[in-house]
């Protein structure tokens, strides 16, 4: 009946039995114990062998054949791992007995949220998002988000106050899965946005578990009550948060016991740093979605698994608080210049494993003796480093000393020292057979123990007596599971075996035997064996449980140990790359020496920078030919902020910097429109999100923003989003533009100031000296570079000349102040100046006197109407996408109807 598809509903026996369990599951795909297999049947089978390479063979029950693929019940782990990594959700259903037989039933679900079974050493997020703006008598609006790990058992939550944030959240937190509350569900905008920016599979959990009263509950439950009340976080993110537990338990991942411990993540303290702005910033990948290159990557030393989390969530949430920052800075400045103490507690962090992860284990009930003996071996770290920081002067007087305190250092003593007396050191990796405990832990199995020791000895020495006794060469004394124990004896001395050797085997070379003795020591071994290892079993569990009940202080000493290794590792690179301490303040000013960009100084001899900026200098225009490095200069500060609010060092001679609330970038590229990872649309909602959100105390990096459409369309943008942050927003601003004309910008807006990166050009070459200094550039780069290129002087000097006609065509006004005041200034293309009056001789706008904001081509201007349609088609002229040779004889064209 191959080929034909049975109707699986009319299987029976264990076929049957998978269908049946199937129905009653929500997961995609089943998995079911078969004694010593994990079976998969029918579609799930053929599924699984496409994805997974799995050999499919015929089960035949009743006169039908199902497809069926199964693994070994100890190689289901990571068959289990690679499904959910291919965003499969797979239930798992075990076999036990019954009186009448066996039973299967699911114990787990297992999702790329609850995956225990991780080796990846990154956090592995669970998010839920609800938003609460929907909801009808809600008390607070806005979106609410829960984030778990069910590997290390953190949990956190946090209120956004609109779509944009929740998304930043996700974006940060970069969840494997996400379960969309009941009105995201039908939120198509903002599901096609999760999509696109996290890479997670969305599960769409029974909307009852958002049930504000029945979540709420569950929280209280989880954490208690007073904990709750003090997050004092909205009702959305209850909802979320009490949908994560419901799920976890749910799927039966078994770790709410870990989960110890719930946080509020609050965006007060937090630098708002948008999915773009991490993106730009290269974080934790690069734009080309690498990790090598990353700023994590660069500046990551860290020892331990755990380190490297923390260091991580420190780059992308990094904080304001002076007092945190300056706390973590005089661990770096300790650790950086105790250089031999650092060595020495990087050496021991070595020895650490992942504390969050084994508590987790442990909660899961499926941690073994190793893990145990791994949990030993870790508690045992935080007093060695103790000790170093301790006998260390400048170690002692900074905040290293109170990390390491602030576990329960006595309850860890006793923890370890239970362990140490308990579980033997190199224990198997099985728990079920015994020999994982130390004699002297417990007197009943110390009896067991001496026990089958004595007997052990007693056979382990055999084959040496009988020897002896019967005067017999060649015997072993062996045992295999067919033939149980038995005396082997070489071919040549079988002969002369005494007579109550009773022969089991012939061999080619050999004999084996047995005898009454024999048999009876084999009975009673085995019986001890069995004995042992359910006693140890027994014994074991409870020990786990116990490991499993101090997951908290499991866990506070896991973040002290990674709160240690990531400062370290902060302190490594400051020292091996000559990082300064910033001086961080409340204020406005920003100013550093000689700054360098973290990653790109890595692979390039790195000129240096300096960067001002302060309460009358908040807007630097950036200007230079392409490639000169301005945005590398950008980022350079952008970074540097950055790294400054995580407590780092910085690359720079000296940095003073004030802390920002937030920080912004958005990269109008070219080259990034060109790869299709943005288009204009996206350019400009970014950049309407920057000035929406972005405060007096933001650090805005606007980088080629409008050169995504037409010259003219790009520069009226760039021109009125200066304004617009200048006047109103009041941030922080590095803008790089190649449109030269803003330039004029400084001259009339006060805290407008121009910095041009250097270039030098000598007999024909552009040498770039990537320095950066006061003023704007002052030539216009495209037509030298034409000239460069070796246009022919002809065309290069005629564009010069229409170059000037054209920028004296035109003139912007510049608008001064919130309060629409009269018109300050007129900026002529022409000069590239700010002119207050009209230039001699033309009819150029001036100061307009109804206050108005006159338009480009408003105001008191006239012109024929045929200048006017050479305007026009001026205008309509894309610049980017017409080639040069049609741009220049378009030119030429206009230039001729404008000479008529
Ligand atoms: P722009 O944005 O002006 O086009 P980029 O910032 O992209 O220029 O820089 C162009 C190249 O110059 C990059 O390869 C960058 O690594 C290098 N570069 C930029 N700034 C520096 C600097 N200060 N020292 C050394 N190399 C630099
Ligand atoms: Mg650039």
């Amino acid at each position: 009946m191959e080929g034909q598809s049975p109707d699986m509903t009319e299987a029976t026996g264990i076929v049957g039995e998978f269908f049946s369990l199937k129905e009653g599951t929500d997961a995609d795909l089943l998995t079911m114990q078969c004694g010593d297999f994990y079976e998969f049947f029918g579609e799930d089978a053929e599924l699984v062998s496409e994805e997974l390479d799995l050999k499919v063979s015929q089960k035949s029950s009743h006169g039908s054949s199902y497809p069926m693929a199964g693994v070994p019940i100890d190689d289901l782990t990571p068959y289990l791992k690679a499904l959910v990594e291919r965003g499969y959700r797979v239930a798992v259903a075990d076999q036990y007995e019954t009186d009448s037989g066996h039973a299967r039933e699911v114990v787990r679900v297992v999702t790329p949220g609850t995956l225990l079974e991780t080796s990846d050493a990154d956090a592995q997020y669970m998010a839920a998002v609800v938003d609460g703006s929907e909801v009808a008598g809600a008390s607070g609006d806005g979106y609410g988000l829960a984030f778990a790990d069910v590997t290390t058992g953190r949990f956190l939550v946090a209120d956004a106050t609109d779509a944009d944030e929740a998304l930043t959240e996700l974006y940060r937190f970069d969840p494997v899965e996400v379960l969309p509350g009941p009105e995201v569900r039908t939120d198509d905008e903002l599901l096609e946005k999760l999509r696109e920016r996290v890479d997670a599979t969305l599960t769409l959990h029974e909307t009852e578990a958002f049930a504000p009263k029945r979540a709420a509950h569950a929280v209280r439950d989880q954490f208690g009550a007073e904990t709750v009340d003090r997050l004092s976080v909205g009702e959305p993110t209850l909802a979320a948060a009490g949908a994560v537990l419901s799920y976890v338990e749910e799927t039966g991942a078994g770790v709410l016991a870990s989960m110890t411990r719930i946080q509020a993540h609050h965006g007060d303290d937090h630098v708002t740093l948008d999915a773009t702005t991490q993106r730009n910033l290269e974080l934790t990948e690069t734009m080309q979605g690498e990790r090598d290159g990353s700023l994590f990557a660069t500046i990551d030393h860290t020892e331990t698994s755990a380190g490297g989390r923390l260091l991580k969530e420190w780059l992308q949430r990094p904080r304001r608080s002076l007092e945190t920052l300056e706390e973590r800075q005089t661990g770096v400045a300790a650790l950086s210049t105790a250089a031999l103490a650092r060595d020495e507690i990087q050496d021991r962090l070595g020895d650490a494993y992942d504390l969050a992860r084994l508590a987790s284990k442990a909660s899961h009930g499926s941690a073994d003796a190793r893990d145990l003996v791994a949990v030993r071996e870790t508690l045992a770290v935080l007093p060695a480093v103790a000790e170093t920081i301790d006998s260390t002067p400048e170690l002692a007087d900074s905040a290293l000393s109170g990390i390491v305190d602030r576990p329960d250092r006595a309850a860890a003593r006793e923890l370890r020292e239970t362990l140490a007396e308990a579980v033997v050191e190199d224990p198997p990796s099985t728990v079920t057979q015994g020999e994982l405990l130390q004699q002297g832990y417990d007197d009943e199995l110390d009896e067991v123990i001496e026990r089958h020791e004595e007997v052990r000895e007693w056979l382990d020495t055999l084959d040496e007596r009988e020897k002896r006794q019967y005067g017999l060469s060649h015997v072993t004394v062996d045992r295999n599971k067919t033939d149980g124990y038995y005396i082997q004896v070489g071919k040549s001395a079988a002969d002369g075996v005494p007579d109550h050797y009773e022969q089991i085997k012939t061999l080619k070379n050999s004999k084996r035997f047995t005898t009454e003795e024999l048999e009876e020591k084999e009975r009673e071994i085995l019986r001890l064996e069995d004995r042992r290892g359910d006693l140890e079993y027994e014994l074991f569990e409870e020990l786990r449980d116990e490991v499993a009940e101090r997951a908290e202080l499991l866990q506070d000493v896991g973040r002290a140990l990674a709160t240690i290794d990531a400062l370290a590792s902060l302190a490594t690179h400051a020292a091996e790359n000559r990082w300064v301490r910033p001086e961080l303040h409340r204020g406005d000013r920003l100013a550093i020496e000689q700054g360098r960009h973290p990653v790109v100084e890595q692979t390039t001899e790195f000129v240096p920078n300096d960067v001002r900026m302060d309460e009358e200098r908040g807007f630097l225009v950036v200007t230079g030919p392409n490639m000169s490095g301005k945005s590398t200069y950008m980022r350079q500060v952008a970074c540097i902020v950055l790294l400054a609010q995580i407590g780092s060092f910085v690359p720079a001679e000296a940095a003073e910097v004030g802390v920002v609330d937030g920080i912004f970038t958005r990269v109008g590229a070219l080259d990034e429109l060109a790869q299709g990872r943005s288009t204009f649309m996206v350019e400009m909602s970014e950049l309407s999100n920057i000035l929406h959100t972005a405060t007096e105390e933001s650090l805005v990096v606007l980088d080629e923003v409008g050169r995504g459409t037409a010259t003219y369309d790009g520069i009226s943008i760039a021109w009125a989003a200066t304004e617009y942050l200048h006047n109103e927003v009041r941030a922080k601003t590095l803008f790089a533009t190649h449109y030269h004309e803003l330039t004029g910008l400084a001259e009339n807006l006060p805290r407008v100031a121009n910095v041009h990166v250097a270039a030098d050009e000598r007999d024909g070459e552009v040498t770039f000296l990537r320095t950066v200094r006061d003023g704007p550039t002052d030539r216009s780069y495209g037509v030298h570079v034409a000239d460069l290129a070796g246009v022919p002087d002809p065309v290069v000097d005629r564009s010069r000349e229409v170059l000037e006609r054209l920028r004296e065509e035109k003139a912007i006004e510049a608008k001064g102040g919130a309060s629409s005041e009269p018109v300050q200034a007129v900026f002529d293309l022409g000069s590239g100046t700010m002119q207050t009056e009209p230039r001699d001789g033309r009819e150029a706008a001036t100061a307009s006197t109804d206050g108005g904001p006159a338009g480009t081509d408003s105001g008191g201007r006239s012109l024929d109407p045929e200048a006017e349609a050479v305007l026009e088609d001026l205008e309509s002229i894309d610049v980017n996408t017409t080639p040069p040779i049609e741009l220049v004889s378009k030119v030429q064209e206009l230039q001729e109807r404008l000479e008529e």
